[in-house]
């Protein structure tokens, strides 16, 4: 019969394979397993924060795809038996597979910050995955008095969308300016290095200066407990009380990769650097934030290249052929204000099993900008993010 394929995640990595998959080879059986009818985009959802998108901008139904002949089974995936080469689904139906795809994102690790859950996080948005949470943190920013502090923290390495917590400081500041120009923000990192940091602290001098102060790890930025009671959070150095708190968690890999056995000790998946098999598993391939791929970061456009390279993997493993070598690039842009934006660019291929840098390809924007190069980047940002969602859900 029909080779078949099934879908775990319709996000940047799952719905591009899927969609990828059917393009490749209509003839294949593809089927998404998604639980929310609509998708909310956390590319340019800082943005949402500062007021200058509105969060259904953010928002993609699977139309796109079902047109496209991918089936999706909206409901959860609730336990894949590598074995028997099927996944049990909430609704109680089981799919069979030849291939399974997993892309499941990112869950928190409840509990790595003492006194953030679920519940802490009504008070103290991570707004990390976006929806609800977003709307909740811009709700509070609006709600704060002018000369309130705004805290934000940032886990250590790895976790999703490396330079996201530097761009949502420079957005909200970026809106303090305008709407509360009293306010600052502090913001506490578990780490003394991040992403584009020469970039994004050369523009906060620039554009806000005195608004935002950036706490390293060996300064005191690890928070280890908050308390949402009081909107306390409390580093290895003393404790900030904040008007608004933005806590950022510690992550891994969605759920269902533990269950499934694809997740090891660190919480994520390790793959091979071809069709991104899971290393733990046969036949199950593991994309986007929720694997290990080397030097790879976890954004939205590593999932997407990921999953192109994958579906074209797939559809010659099915055929009994063996895939091919790929090399794949990344882009990740930030914004730091309506019409400031930087890039930082990576080339990646498979080396001693892993996805390695390729030195001397890619790097960032440059420091001193000439040419109004900064607005013309945060241009390239907005048509980047209208390219993926369309390659992403058609
Ligand atoms: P996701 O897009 O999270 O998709 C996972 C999907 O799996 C979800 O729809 C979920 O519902 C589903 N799922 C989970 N468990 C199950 C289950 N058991 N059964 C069925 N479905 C399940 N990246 C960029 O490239 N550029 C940016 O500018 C950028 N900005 C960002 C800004 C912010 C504030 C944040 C938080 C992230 C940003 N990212 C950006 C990163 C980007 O959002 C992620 O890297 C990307 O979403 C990863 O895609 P994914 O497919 O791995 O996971």
């Amino acid at each position: 019969g029909k080779a078949r394929v099934v879908v775990i995640g319709g996000g940047f990595g799952g719905a591009t394979a899927a969609r990828t998959l059917k393009a490749l080879q209509p003839t294949l059986d593809v089927t998404l397993v998604e639980p929310n009818p609509i998708y909310t985009s956390c590319p340019f959802s800082n943005a949402v924060l500062a007021n200058l998108r509105e969060i259904d901008q953010q928002q993609f139904r699977y139309d796109g795809l079902k047109g496209a002949g991918v089936t999706v089974a909206q409901t959860s995936a609730t336990a894949v038996d590598a074995e028997a080469k099927t996944v049990a689904l909430a609704d109680g139906n089981r799919l069979s597979y030849d291939r399974l795809v997993m892309s499941p994102g990112i869950d928190f690790n409840w509990g790595a910050i003492a006194g953030y859950d679920e519940a802490a996080a009504q008070k103290m948005p991570h707004a990390w995955k976006a929806g609800a949470q977003t709307v909740l943190l811009r709700r509070q920013l609006q709600a704060m008095e002018d000369g309130g502090l705004v805290v934000m923290s940032a886990p250590a390495n790895p976790f999703r969308c490396p330079p996201g917590p530097y761009e949502r400081a420079s957005l909200i500041a970026y809106w303090l300016k305008i709407w509360k120009p009293k306010s600052k923000l502090l913001l506490l990192d578990a780490k003394d290095a991040f992403s584009k940091q020469r970039l994004f602290q050369n523009g906060w001098a620039e554009l806000y200066p005195g608004m935002i102060e950036w706490v390293p790890l060996s300064q005191g930025g690890k928070v280890t407990s908050v308390d949402p009671a009081t909107l306390t959070l409390t580093t290895e150095f003393g404790s900030h009380k904040a008007a608004v708190a933005n806590v950022i968690p510690p992550q891994k890999a969605g759920a269902i990769a533990a269950q499934a056995g694809v997740a090891d000790r660190t919480g994520w998946c390790p793959v091979e650097p071809v069709a991104f098999e899971s290393t733990l598993r046969p036949n199950i391939h593991v994309l986007g934030d929720a694997a290990i791929m080397g030097g790879m970061p976890k954004s939205a456009f590593a999932a997407n290249a990921q999953a192109k390279v994958c579906a074209a993997a797939l559809v010659r493993l099915l055929a009994g052929e063996k895939p091919q070598e790929p090399i794949l690039i990344n882009t990740c842009y930030s914004l730091l204000a309506a019409d400031y934006g930087i890039s930082i660019a990576g080339v990646y291929r498979p080396d001693k099993g892993q996805l390695a840098d390729v030195p001397g390809a890619g790097g960032v924007s440059p420091l001193v900008a000439v040419g109004g190069l900064r607005g013309q980047e945060a241009l390239y940002a907005s048509s980047w993010f209208h390219t993926i969602v369309a390659e992403t859900f058609g």
